[in-house]
């Protein structure tokens, strides 16, 4: 094998990497159904990493790439995150929606099964 050959291969087997990334980014895991009625109001509240955890009853290990929760009343939403709303907003939470975008879907009645890897549940 030539140097170039190896050269070659080095760049195929980045183009296929890249590929099952891109993939894998946009495979949307689960579905949205409809849950119950939209929430009132929604509030989004910023929280320390680790409370965001416990808030969302769940472990780094568990949810390693947890975002966000949010519980959902019919009176408020209440999102809790470690990011701010406005770097929620330009987050991509992995299936298609900002992260922001796909919180407030939760406010707006809808939930997804199985779990968003960005969630605890
Ligand atoms: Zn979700």
């Amino acid at each position: 094998m030539t140097t170039r050959d190896r050269k070659h291969l080095l760049l195929l087997a980045i183009a296929l990497m890249a590929l099952y990334i891109a993939l894998g980014g946009c495979a949307s895991e689960y579905e949205w159904v409809r849950a119950g009625s939209p929430s009132k109001a929604y509030e989004w509240k910023q929280v320390t990493r680790d409370e965001m955890f416990l808030i969302c009853a769940t472990t780094p290990a568990k949810s390693p790439t947890l975002g966000a929760c949010a519980y959902v009343t019919p009176e408020m939403c209440r999102v809790h995150s470690d990011r701010t709303e406005w770097q929620a907003k330009r987050e991509m939470s992995g299936d298609g929606l900002t992260l922001w975008e796909h919180e407030i879907k939760h406010c707006e009645g809808w939930w997804h099964k199985p779990y968003s890897r960005w969630e605890a549940k």
